[in-house]
């Protein structure tokens, strides 16, 4: 089973941990995450237990007045149950960034990502996708704030290094603990990137070794992603994609088990009853295990685009 009920010695929600030890230990100096309403006060009271300094902002105090399209499901979604809150150790910072970010223009993203310590190449890459044409990116910027997420950048490796697997994060619609990097980053080789995960985890090492541990765990397992660009709004949160048991051998993921999936479309159960499944250009192939390593075809998809269920593979470095 997935831990993301993990538990952690500060009794903090577990998906805000790695940004929180990133304040608290003076990586960062000012971080946003989200909360459930009702998680605010336990925040509040660990926040002051450790001098940091923590304020909460709906989602219409933050993004009130932009004229970006957000579905109505999803305003009710995050403004009934959602809170952002930002954790400083520096109390004057907290209205320097609300400020600067609610403005939401390419100005004010690029001084709220300085504000944030994203590296420089990300915050670039965020602001215009094209500025790097190598960094070919597959799921688009989407307008919309809030399924805007899955920038992923063109295979041009094999495999990418774990420290970057920020998946977890997004499939489980950010209650997952299991995350280095919570920007997007510029591409998934970046070293700037890299090496911010890699301070993190040192810091996790140290002050929750558990799920450090789980870390190196976690993040290495396959990643299937879809690309929801063609489906509707209320389809897409249960549709992103799934993490995996498994291994990867070229093209193909042999499974033992999944994680994350809900439902995807009509043969999310292809996927849970497959013991392989190979990934081509048009179609992905399900196969079921004979014996040994001898499998029987048992069904295809065609995809709706070339990105849509993508293997990707997330390694030691
Ligand atoms: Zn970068």
């Amino acid at each position: 089973m997935f831990h993301t009920e993990y538990k952690n010695k500060f009794g903090l929600p577990s998906n805000i941990l790695p940004e929180f030890l990133a304040v608290k230990n003076d990586l960062r100096k000012i971080v946003r995450c989200t909360i459930n309403s009702y998680e605010l006060k336990t925040v509040e009271e660990v926040c002051q237990k450790f001098g940091l300094f923590i304020s909460a902002k709906t989602y219409d105090e933050l993004f009130k007045g932009v004229s970006i399209q957000v579905t109505k499901t999803e305003i009710n979604k995050i403004s009934s149950q959602k809170l952002f809150i930002y954790i400083t150790k520096n109390f004057d910072l907290i209205e320097q960034v609300f400020n600067i970010e609610r403005v939401r223009t390419k100005d004010s993203a690029i001084k709220t990502g300085q504000l944030f310590q994203y590296p420089e190449c990300c915050i670039n890459f965020e602001v215009d996708p094209t500025c790097n044409p190598e960094h070919e990116y597959i799921f688009k910027n989407n307008e919309n704030m809030n399924t805007k997420s899955y920038i992923y950048t063109k295979y041009n490796k094999d495999s990418f290094s774990f420290y970057l697997n920020n998946f977890l994060l997004f499939l489980n619609n950010q209650v997952s603990p299991f995350y280095l990097i919570s920007h997007y980053p510029c591409n998934y080789n970046c070293e700037k990137s890299k090496v911010y995960a890699k301070k993190l985890l040192t810091i996790i090492d140290s002050e929750e070794p558990l799920l450090g541990k789980l870390m190196r765990k976690y993040l290495k397992l396959p990643v299937v992603f879809f690309d929801d660009s063609h489906l509707l709004e209320s389809e897409k949160d249960e549709n992103k994609g799934f993490v995996a048991e498994g291994e990867i051998n070229g093209n193909s993921l042999y499974k033992k088990d999944l994680h994350s999936l809900r439902k995807y479309r009509d043969f999310g159960w292809r996927f849970n009853f497959a013991d392989r499944i190979t990934f081509e250009k048009n179609k992905i192939i399900f196969f079921k295990r004979i014996f040994g390593n001898n499998f029987l075809q048992i069904g295809k998809q065609k995809k709706q685009t070339e990105f849509d269920g993508l293997l990707i593979n997330f390694v030691d470095e």
